[in-house]
């Protein structure tokens, strides 16, 4: 029978042969477990696999789920769109925010996260398909948006995400995330702290580490189909 503990056990197997095949030290890969439709005892069960950090898309679910499981020692990751009403809960209660992707919503994160608290971490979120449909700031904005985030006081500029249009084909796969890579190292010429790539998901976490992610986000794998 497939568990949650057996199935991150796989996806953990996945990473570690993935980072041989890109000749990257093993350890170099960090896996998000994303818990968004999944409720607090699916949590619980893959905190007791050993696994720490979790990521929610959707503001309200993940604020409750987060009070749900105040008991356990967990790093909560934001990866959703952002509303400008929803920032003051996310500055409160999130480690990271994975999707920035305006300065209004920056400066807002920073003002609103407690002085108590460790700056948030923060990446990027790049429209590297250059989809309509799709968030993100467009790739040649990401400079400008990167100065201004790193000098807010209350936020820590960790990097670059992007979710690629979904493909199968594994050479198509790639481009995208070579793409980000390029991205992510010409920043870094800037910005040399910068040490997250957050890209790769349940259907191509290979490809993404195969270009260099340093965190991959990992849902359906790990818990199941969503409903
Ligand atoms: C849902 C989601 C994931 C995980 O997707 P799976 O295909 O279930 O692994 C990763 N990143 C973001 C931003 C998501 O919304």
């Amino acid at each position: 029978m497939e568990t949650i503990a057996s199935r991150l056990a796989q996806v953990r197997r996945r990473i570690a042969d993935a980072e041989v095949r890109a000749g990257r030290p093993a350890g170099s890969v960090a896996l998000l477990a994303v818990s968004k439709t999944f409720g607090p005892d699916a949590v619980r069960l893959a905190h007791a696999a050993g696994q720490n950090a979790f990521g929610e898309n959707y503001a309200q679910e993940g604020e409750a789920k987060i009070a749900a499981l105040a008991d356990l020692p967990l790093s909560w990751h934001f990866i959703g769109p952002i509303q400008s009403n929803k920032t003051r809960g996310l500055a409160e209660h999130y480690a990271w925010v994975h999707s920035v992707e305006r300065e209004k919503i920056a400066r807002r994160l920073s003002e609103q996260r407690p002085v108590r608290l460790p700056a948030l971490s923060v990446c990027l979120q790049v429209n590297i398909s250059g989809e309509a449909s799709k968030s993100g700031v467009a790739p040649d904005q990401v400079p400008a948006l990167a100065a201004a985030v790193a000098a807010l006081p209350g936020l820590r500029l960790r990097g670059l995400m992007a979710i690629p249009e979904a493909v199968t084909d594994e050479a198509e796969q790639s481009r995208a995330f070579a793409s980000m890579r390029r991205l992510f190292e010409g920043l870094q010429a800037d910005f040399p702290e910068l040490d997250t790539l957050s890209m790769g998901m349940s259907g191509d976490l290979e490809a993404a580490i195969a270009e260099g992610a340093t965190l991959i986000r990992v849902g359906s794998a790990i818990f199941g189909a969503r409903g």
